[in-house]
């Protein structure tokens, strides 16, 4: 796979570049999506629809750059470095690496290991469970009161944006340590509490750790369709079907059948309502 970029000059490229979206025997999966002139566009290309995009593009003298070479070369790479770092499950938050990417299992334990760590701030709430069974966790950080206005973090909802996971990781530790020096956080937690999801998607993102790193959906299936998945973040009930959606099943983008169709997105609707006080949604997402 190489990944291409276009920026458009002009309205008869854009519309060139976006009639791309609907060439779906390409399998063309765009990073950035086209957004107006001037403003690149991202494109993960496979091989075999290499030489008819290139063909297709200079038939119509739009220029690209190459932006990436091969992206598996990049992917082995990475694999090999979380190889490289893998001791078995965390024994501490402390002693835990911060700067490499880790399983599932590794975040969960991590998760338990916050917990028990500081019980009276940190709490672990199961809010559902994904299409595959696996269990929704959230993190309470609290310092107390009942239902208090709240803040809402999520992280990994598109599975493949793995450097969202490592900083909710990261944001949880940071909290922990933060929560009785740092001004900002301190303050936070004197009124507030902190809601925060880490592995928004896990079978999304088991998935792109054991057979395709560039996963980005869920993994339900529909009676009917050979493809896999719903984009969990056009699943939402505001502006579902809206724009930067798709009704194709096989589109990286596919808002699925109806909005909150995906376990994963309707227990954080369920809980955000039920909860009730809720002042602030903050969904974390990376480049693709
Ligand atoms: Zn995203």
């Amino acid at each position: 796979h190489q990944v291409l970029r276009i920026i458009p000059t002009n309205d008869e490229e854009l519309q060139t570049v976006q009639e791309l979206q609907d060439l779906e025997e390409l399998q063309l999966d765009f990073w950035l999506a086209p957004r107006g002139l001037g403003h690149p566009v991202d494109i993960r290309v496979p091989f075999p629809s290499l030489q008819p995009l290139k063909a297709h593009l200079e038939s119509n003298g739009i220029s690209y750059s190459i932006m990436i070479e091969d992206v598996q070369t990049l992917v082995d790479h990475e694999q090999m470095e979380m190889l490289r770092g893998r001791r078995g499950l965390p024994l501490s938050t402390n002693t835990f690496d911060y700067a490499t990417y880790h399983s599932l299992d590794e975040i969960y334990a991590f998760m338990d290991l916050l917990v028990a760590e500081n019980p009276n701030l940190v709490s672990k709430l199961e809010i559902g469970r994904s299409t595959e069974d696996r269990p929704l966790y959230v993190l309470k950080f609290s310092k107390g009161g009942t239902n208090r206005p709240a803040i809402w973090i999520d992280t990994g909802i598109h599975s493949r944006e793995w450097v969202t996971q490592a900083s909710g990781v990261w944001f949880a530790k940071k909290i922990v340590q933060d929560h009785e020096n740092n001004e900002g956080v301190a303050s936070i937690l004197d009124k507030m509490d902190i809601f925060l999801e880490i592995v928004t998607n896990p079978d999304g993102f088991v998935f792109t750790q054991t057979q395709n790193r560039m996963w980005r959906k869920t993994r339900s299936r529909r009676p009917g369709s050979v493809c896999v998945g719903v984009d969990p973040n056009r699943n939402w009930d505001a502006g579902f079907g809206g724009p930067g959606a798709s009704g194709n099943a096989c589109s990286e983008t596919y808002h699925g059948p109806y909005a909150n169709s995906e376990p994963e997105v309707k227990s954080i609707v369920d809980f955000v309502k039920s909860h009730g006080n809720i002042k602030a949604f903050i969904s974390i997402h990376s480049y693709s």
